[in-house]
C-alpha cells in the first residue's frame, strides 16, 4: 500500500453545514411526528461516509441509510451505533455480520428474506428487516403481485422469532416535481401494501420520503423520512426555495503558474480558445482526472483573486487555464472551483446545470479526490 502524494485539488467538507441541514430536516420531520434517516451511501454523497454520518447524527438523525451491507459495516467499524438500513444486496449474500452488528436489512424478495432468516438462525439473533414494495419506480422492491407472499413469509418468520419487521417502505420516482400525479399514486400503493402487512399481523412503520418529499410533502412523512441530497445542502427541488440549506462541499486549488500571452495566441489542446487581447493566464493543477468534467471547458468560471474568471480553452487531464485579463494574479493564489456560492464562487449546481446533469452526480464524483486516494 502507498499513498499518492497529495495533488493540489483539495476537497473541503463542512461537517457543521451537514449538521445544520440535517437539523432543519429533522425539525421538519418532527413536526409531523417522523424520525429522520440521513442517507450516507456513495461515501456520504462524496463527502465521506463517516464524516456525514457523525454530522447527521449530531443534527438529530436517528437512522442512517446506505446501499450495501459493506457500507453499513464500515460505519459500525467507525464507531456508529445508530440504526442503519441497507437496501441493495448481492445475489447469495451472507448477512451474518450485518445481523450480528444490528444492521437493518431491506428485503424485497423471498430469496433475500430467506438469506436474512438464515443469518438470524446462525447468529441466534432476530434480524431487523424492512420490507420494500415497488410502488411505481420499477426498480427494486417487490411487485404488487409478489407482495402478499413476501409479507406472509415475513410474518411467519416474525412469529417464529427469526425476524423483526420494522417497516414497509418504498421510493418515489418524481418527488422533485411537486404535484406530479405519480407521487399520490405511489403513496396510495404504499398504503395498500401497509394494510396487507397489518392484516398479516405485522405492526410496521412506513417510510417513503426522500429530500424533495421531506421538504414539500409533510403528509407523506409517515414514521421516518430519508433525505439524502438535502443533508449536503443541495436543493432537491429545482426552482423551489425551501429551507435555508448550506452546501457542504468546496473544491479548491492553488495557482501554480502565471504567464502573459499576446492577443491572438491560443490556449490548451485544439487551440479552441484564443486571447482577444493581451492577457494574463493562471494555471490551475486540477483536471478531469480529479473529477472536473471536461465538458465544463468553455462553460464555467472559477473564483480567483476576488472575481469569477472564465476557464480558457479545454480542461486537460491534470490542469486547466484561467483567463485573468489585466488583473494581478500570483502563483499560490487560492482558486475555488465550486463551493456554497456565498462568496461568488460557482456551486455544484452551477456545474451540473452547465453540462446537463444533476448536482448529485457532481458531488458523488468527488468521492476520491486525487490527494486522498489510496492504492
Ligand atoms: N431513499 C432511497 C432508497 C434512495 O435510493 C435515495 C437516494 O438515491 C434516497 C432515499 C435519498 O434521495 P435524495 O438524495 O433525493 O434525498
Amino acid at each position: 500500500h502507498h499513498t499518492v502524494p497529495p495533488s493540489r485539488a483539495e476537497l473541503v467538507v463542512d461537517a457543521e453545514a451537514i449538521r445544520h441541514n440535517v437539523a432543519l430536516l429533522a425539525e421538519t420531520a418532527r413536526r409531523s411526528g417522523a424520525a429522520t434517516m440521513a442517507v450516507v451511501k456513495a461515501d456520504g454523497y462524496g463527502h465521506g461516509a463517516l464524516t456525514a454520518a457523525n454530522a447527521a447524527l449530531a443534527g438529530g438523525a436517528t437512522w442512517l441509510g446506505v446501499r450495501s451491507q459493506a457500507e453499513a459495516l464500515q460505519l459500525r467499524a467507525g464507531g456508529v451505533t445508530a440504526d442503519i438500513l441497507c437496501w441493495l444486496h448481492e445475489p447469495e449474500e451472507d448477512f451474518t455480520e450485518a445481523v450480528r452488528q444490528r444492521v437493518t436489512l431491506s428485503a424485497a424478495t423471498p430469496a433475500t428474506l430467506r438469506a436474512v432468516i438464515a443469518a438470524a438462525r446462525r447468529t441466534g439473533t432476530p434480524a431487523a428487516v424492512h420490507l420494500k414494495i415497488d410502488t411505481g419506480l420499477s426498480r427494486n422492491g417487490a411487485s404488487r403481485e409478489d407482495w402478499p407472499r413476501l409479507v406472509a413469509e415475513a410474518a411467519e418468520a416474525s412469529h417464529a422469532g427469526h425476524v423483526a419487521v420494522g417497516a414497509v417502505w418504498s421510493h418515489l420516482a418524481c418527488a422533485d416535481e411537486p404535484g406530479h400525479p405519480s407521487i399520490d399514486a405511489q403513496a396510495a400503493r404504499l398504503d395498500e401494501a401497509y394494510r396487507v402487512a397489518c392484516a398479516a399481523g405485522l405492526r410496521p412503520m412506513r417510510h417513503l420520503a426522500n429530500s424533495a418529499a421531506t421538504l414539500t410533502r409533510p403528509d407523506l412523512h409517515f414514521d421516518l423520512v430519508r433525505p439524502g441530497i438535502a443533508c449536503y445542502g443541495l436543493n432537491p427541488v429545482p426552482g423551489h426555495t425551501s429551507a435555508p440549506l448550506r452546501p457542504a462541499m468546496t473544491l479548491r486549488s492553488t495557482v501554480v503558474l502565471v504567464k502573459r500571452i499576446s492577443a491572438g495566441e491560443g490556449v490548451s489542446y485544439g487551440l479552441t480558445w484564443a486571447a482577444e487581447r493581451d492577457t494574463t493566464l493562471a494555471l490551475v493543477p486540477v483536471g478531469y482526472a480529479d473529477g472536473v468534467p471536461r465538458l465544463l471547458s468553455g462553460r464555467m468560471s472559477v473564483w480567483l483573486a476576488g472575481a469569477r474568471r472564465p476557464i480558457a480553452g479545454r480542461i486537460c487531464m491534470d490542469q486547466f487555464v484561467v483567463d485573468c485579463g489585466d488583473d494581478t494574479v500570483e502563483p499560490g493564489d487560492p482558486v475555488v472551483l465550486f463551493g456554497p456560492g456565498d462568496h461568488g464562487e460557482p456551486t455544484a449546481t452551477d456545474w451540473a446545470d452547465a453540462i446537463g446533469t444533476i448536482d448529485y452526480e457532481i458531488v458523488t464524483g468527488m468521492h476520491r479526490p486525487r490527494g486522498r486516494r489510496v492504492v
